[in-house]
């Protein structure tokens, strides 16, 4: 059987099914009878014993970790133990007769609403860990396996409905040989996350999950998105081939991964970096790559039960900006909603995640969350060079208001007597329709500029960019992008302000060309697109790039532009 859904991380793998189900309880208001309720009693301590006796473990696992990381857990079982919340579960079962699961449920219920109402949000974090624990009590008392990602054993092709972007971030990537989901498009997290660890990935597959069984032997064509279960011994010899072809090829196109990248009649492009951590393996790509055009923060925050704090932050932000030295470091302020949620904090519940309280409009409404990372920020300037960035700038009003508030951090942190750099660029993501066609007046505004082709395709074409059901409309190679970009960047250009690109599109070697020849001078990528965008870069030059812009700018339709530069790079 071929299964047939969109590779966006390009690859081949060959390997077993670990279908992940994250544990998702059905608790329903269950009564027992007077005679039960001892029995009853007896199972929840049973459970929460053996819940304590995981938290033991875990914390034993973590010897040589941070103290901080330990905390967490000790502080689990404190909770677990307290009374109480104990004497609530206890006159549940034996008062209104509750079953143990249901008045697990209600009493945790109960504590976790009133701790989310705290104005402390140190108080309202505390809800998070209830809700961690409820969760293991029920895992516990359902008898369900424990599931993660982080804790794979063995190499497998991960299957699943979705992936957060935070089990993404948190998998044990050695362990996965590609990654299968029903959901998600070519610009979801997921699918930049796994382009970024080099994990072949299709997304989009209808019903995979019923489709591939646990443990069976699947074949992942993420070149041509395709999975093959039950394959033959043919199949297999074929694809062990290409597997081979595949790895010299990207032998061959490594060879590119140091070069400068000069375009054939001497002009300087410059490839910078997207990252979404300060890790060591991100940060190895700091030689071959002019500076981070993407620090995506938001990942700081994410599987974590507390904020991180302002020093977790800074030295986050000083080991990116020290490793970097005078080369520049956008650093993008968080951009949480959408598809990216956290577990430290309840986002609220929305009709339209991706056109609501997201990103910087979720950072204005959280002044205290914005000031800690802006302070982090600025403290760390000193490291290094900084260019602060803010997501979802819809209007100059937005702009306005952040510089604001960079002002006001700025000042606290003066009468504070903290360092901070005078020379940070304070920037904007270009990536909702209105501020690219405001590019003239916010390029007076801003420092620099980024676009966000992932998003700007999002709005601009009304397409949800993560659903597979319209991803056919989801065209990044929509004349009307092209016409977008080349606007804002003459409008960056004529201001003389850098303007760069960090969107997905910015790392297609196909699009390479065309946004040389807008006027493109910055491209910002994964680092498993740099050998081959450099290369790309090495083979146009500037007449040509130019002349190529040009007529996508006239063409009518994606499909009549991406044909266009696909006979274009194949005669050169
Ligand atoms: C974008 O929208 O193009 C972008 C780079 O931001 P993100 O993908 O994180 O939304
Ligand atoms: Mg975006």
């Amino acid at each position: 059987m071929v299964i047939q859904g969109k590779a966006v991380s390009k690859g081949i793998s060959i390997g077993k099914v670990f279908q992940y189900v994250p544990f998702k309880p059905i608790v329903t208001e269950h009564m027992i009878q007077k005679a039960e309720v001892e029995e009853s009693i007896c199972s929840y301590e049973a459970v929460r014993d053996e819940a304590r006796r995981e938290f033991c473990a875990i914390i034993e696992k973590m010897a040589n970790e941070e103290d901080d990381k330990k905390k967490i857990f000790s502080a689990h079982i404190e909770i677990l133990d307290d009374d109480e919340i104990n004497e609530t579960i206890y006159a549940h079962i034996r008062d209104d007769l509750y079953s143990a699961e249901y008045a697990i449920h209600s009493a945790y219920e109960t504590f976790i609403g009133i701790l989310s109402r705290g104005k402390d949000p140190l108080i309202r974090e505390r809800a998070l860990d209830l809700q961690d624990i409820k969760m293991r009590l029920l895992r516990l008392w359902f008898k369900a396996p424990a599931v993660n990602l982080s804790n794979l054993e063995e190499p497998v092709v991960v299957v699943a409905n979705d992936l957060f972007p935070s089990d993404t971030a948190t998998m044990r990537r050695e362990h996965v040989l590609a990654i299968l989901t029903e959901i998600g498009g070519e610009t979801s997290h997921t699918a930049i996350l796994a382009k970024s660890f080099g994990i072949p990935a299709i997304l989009g597959l209808t019903d995979v999950t019923q489709l591939l069984k646990p443990g069976e032997t699947v074949i992942v064509d993420a070149v041509e998105g395709s999975v093959i279960s039950d394959p033959t011994e043919e199949d297999l010899i074929k694809f062990k081939k290409r597997m081979e072809e595949e790895k010299l090829r990207k032998m061959e196109t490594e060879k590119f991964l140091a070069m400068e990248p000069y375009t054939s009649d001497g002009v300087r492009i410059d490839i910078a970096l997207n990252i979404g951590s300060a890790e060591a393996h991100e940060l190895s790509f700091a030689e071959v790559t002019d500076g981070v055009g993407l620090f995506r923060t938001e990942f700081l925050y994410m599987r974590r039960c507390t904020m991180p704090s302002e020093d977790e932050q800074y030295e986050a932000y000083k080991k990116v900006l020290e490793t970097y030295g005078d080369k520049p470091v956008i650093i993008r302020t968080l951009d949480i909603g959408g598809d990216k949620q956290l577990e430290c904090m309840e986002l609220p519940k929305e009709e339209n995640p991706f056109l609501g309280l997201r990103a910087l409009r979720l950072c204005f409404d959280m002044m205290p969350v914005f000031k800690t990372q802006l302070r982090a920020l600025y403290r760390a300037s000193v490291h290094g060079t900084l260019w602060i960035m803010f997501p979802m700038v819809g209007s100059i009003g937005d702009i306005r208001f952040a510089k604001q508030i960079v002002e006001e951090v700025k000042h606290e942190l003066q009468i504070e007597g903290h360092e901070y750099s005078e020379t940070v660029k304070v920037g904007i993501m270009i990536e909702i329709p209105s501020i690219a066609i405001m590019a003239d007046i916010a390029a007076s505004e801003v420092d620099f500029a980024s676009i966000g082709t992932n998003d700007l395709c999002q709005y601009l074409t009304a397409v949800d960019r993560l659903n597979p059901k319209v991803a056919k409309y989801y065209q990044s190679y929509h004349p009307a992008m092209f016409r977008l970009i080349g606007n804002v960047v003459n409008a960056f250009q004529s201001q003389k302000k850098p303007v760069g690109i960090c969107g997905e599109l910015g790392g297609e070697s196909l699009a390479t060309a065309v946004l040389i020849g807008l006027g493109l001078r910055k491209l910002s990528m994964n680092s498993s697109s740099i050998a081959s965008v450099k290369k790309t870069v090495s083979e146009i030059n500037i007449r040509k790039a130019e002349r190529m812009a040009q007529t996508v700018l006239g063409l009518s339709t994606a499909a009549q532009v991406e044909s266009f530069l696909k006979s274009e790079m194949n005669e050169k």
